[in-house]
């Protein structure tokens, strides 16, 4: 979080600890345990089976495994990005949504669909910008700054969300950002600083930045990407925004999940090294099974730790919990009416602005 430190004017955050981490590998270890022979199928043809008696559809995020991704396109759900899964959700007659993703995802598609059921595999998955995110701490930032409007990423709690202002998904930050600054409008972002400062260098806005970070991104190192690209001299660098600033100024493209599949799409490149969480490869893989993608190095100097480009709270969501709570009925996203509603506002703005701004978007290319 060095680069970040000259916009921080908050307390500390005390960093996720390596007991949460640990809590979350070993779930993901249960998750991932080597099936019995047919364990596999079997789980399949349940969870399908279930999914019909229980009229529910699956929505999984891209950071998910192959076979949840592979398993919501078989069954009429989809794979998308968490403004999508719960745009999905909206408009799919299924009365109960199963959103295989991390927890704010889950309140994400609750807020958007109160009227429906939502259940996740494991409510415990969560996601460290969130948590570096407490809505009590959020509140006094804010009240301590009034004359500045909050812009919270998708990914904090439905209470974060309920004080702010805008919600944005990275897809759509910086031309609400860039709108903002035309209105000469002060920013209060929070919480990820790596794509706060991405917006703030672009726009040049006056933005105060909460010191709050991604424990997969923040990991991927430039010196790791530059030696990549030496055997790899074509390949086009993908990188999501929530990377550090010196990872971003190596991009070809800067991008949303969305964004980032879709640059991949570009006939003329056939090798790309990919900064963000590898469960994206599944869709680009999908899209061009011919082209080669690449882990970008991540984690430590030499950049080569595996389990941390992984998302340990996406990978709780597996087969086993999955086939669990579509039975018990567990694990459903509650939330309080009035957080719910007060929620909505800050979504609704961000989908009412992408509905108006639809085509200055895509000509800007912007995912
Ligand atoms: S990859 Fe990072 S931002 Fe995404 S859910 Fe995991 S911790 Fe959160």
């Amino acid at each position: 979080m060095d680069n970040c430190s000259e916009k921080i004017i908050l307390p500390t955050l005390d960093p996720i600890g390596q007991d949460l981490l640990d809590q979350a590998w070993a779930e993901v270890a249960r998750q991932e345990a080597a099936y019995e022979p047919g364990e596999q199928e079997d789980l399949r043809c349940r969870i399908k089976q279930l999914l019909k008696e229980q009229d529910a559809v699956l929505v999984a995020h891209y950071y998910t495994s192959d076979d949840l991704q592979q398993l919501a396109e078989d069954t009429g759900g989809t794979v998308a990005d968490s403004l999508e899964m719960a745009r999905f959700g909206h408009e799919h007659p299924a009365s109960t949504l199963i959103v295989a993703g991390v927890c704010f995802m889950g309140e994400t598609a609750k807020i958007l669909n109160p009227e429906k059921r939502v259940l996740m595999p494991d409510v415990q998955a969560t996601c460290s910008l969130d948590l570096e995110c407490p809505a009590h701490l959020f509140a006094a930032f804010c009240d301590a700054h009034p004359d500045y409007t909050s812009v919270v990423y998708a990914n904090t709690s439905a209470a974060v969300k309920a004080r702010a202002d805008w919600v944005v998904t990275s897809g759509i930050a910086l031309p609400i950002i860039k709108y903002l600054a035309e209105q000469n409008e002060k920013v209060l972002w929070a919480p990820d600083c790596h794509l706060g400062s991405y917006v703030q260098r672009e726009t040049g806005v006056d933005m105060l930045i909460w010191p709050g970070s991604c424990v997969v991104h923040e990991q991927f190192k430039a010196e790791g990407i530059k030696t990549l690209k030496k055997s790899y001299p074509e390949a086009q660098v993908l990188v999501h925004p929530e990377s550090p600033a010196e990872v971003v100024a190596l991009a070809d493209v800067v991008g949303s999940t969305t964004g980032l599949i879709q640059a991949t799409l570009n006939p003329e490149v056939q090798e790309f090294i990919v900064a963000t969480e590898p469960g994206i490869f599944y869709k680009m893989r999908q899209a061009s099974p011919a082209k080669t993608f690449l882990e970008a190095p991540s984690g430590g100097l030499g950049g080569s730790c595996e389990s941390c480009r992984r998302c340990p709270w996406m990978a709780m969501n597996g087969l086993r919990n999955l086939a669990q709570v579509l039975e018990s009925g567990a694990h459903e996203i509650i939330i309080a009416d009035e957080i719910c509603q007060k929620a909505l506002v800050p979504i609704q703005r961000m989908m009412d602005f992408a509905h108006n701004h639809q085509i200055v978007m895509k000509n800007k290319g912007n995912a």
